[in-house]
């Protein structure tokens, strides 16, 4: 298993474009139901945005990749999640040096939870991404520790993620838009916590796809 490299940035952003597409209105509807709806056009359209600029524009390393990103999802991205997202991949590029090895995978995600935690404020049982961001870090690091390898470790963090968005169901939010609706946000998936575990998820089918 080869480290994680410029490819692989790029075949992620590649998956991420498609899946959130594929996802679209599944997380229009999960931000109906506790926002306003726009969740998943921002996500689908920011992430077109991002694949139409690495292809006219490639990056040379994982760190030109993410700030591509970050850039892209600040200019072109609406609503809190462009933001956050933009923050978090400013950050994930700022520690995009060295071996990028599974040890590496927990240092993207905390350094991209501390973008999201700098600029939102949240805690964790808040209702937010910050629930699936935060149990990511600890079962990439626990993969690392394993001796796995970076696909796993992307893997073990991309499968904690989804079980976070889960765990947000019976959550009452706190911080957003879906704060308004107080006891009424209890019983409904957060779609940014969602949004999370899909974009993990292409992160690690690219570095499967490497073998
Ligand atoms: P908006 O809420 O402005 O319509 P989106 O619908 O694109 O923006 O994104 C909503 C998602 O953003 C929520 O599901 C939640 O995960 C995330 N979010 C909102 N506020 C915060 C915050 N303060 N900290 C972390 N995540 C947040
Ligand atoms: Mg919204």
């Amino acid at each position: 298993m080869t480290n994680l490299d410029v490819e692989w940035a790029k075949d992620w952003m590649r998956r991420a474009s498609a899946n959130l597409t594929e996802h679209r209105m599944e997380l229009i509807d999960l931000d109906r139901a506790i926002g306003d709806g726009d969740h998943g056009e921002n996500m689908s359209r920011g992430f077109s945005f991002v694949l139409e600029r690495v292809n006219d524009n490639p990056p040379d390393d994982v760190a030109g990749v993410f700030k591509l990103v970050a850039q892209t999802l600040m200019a072109k991205v609406g609503g809190a999640a462009g933001p956050l997202y933009g923050t978090a991949f400013m950050r994930a590029a700022k520690v995009a040096e060295g071996d990028l090895d599974a040890a590496w995978v927990g240092t993207m995600c905390e350094a991209a939870l501390d973008g999201i935690v700098t600029r939102g404020k949240a805690t964790t049982n808040e209702k937010t991404m910050v629930d699936a961001w935060t149990p990511a870090i600890a079962a990439a690091n626990a993969a690392a520790e394993a001796g796995k390898t970076a696909a796993e470790a992307l893997r073990a963090a991309a499968d904690a993620a989804a079980a976070g968005a889960e765990a947000t169901i019976p959550m009452k939010a706190t911080k957003g838009r879906a704060s308004y609706l107080g006891e009424r946000s209890i019983g409904h998936k957060d779609p940014g916590a969602t949004s999370t575990s899909y974009l993990l998820a292409t992160a690690a089918d690219a570095a499967e796809a490497v073998g």
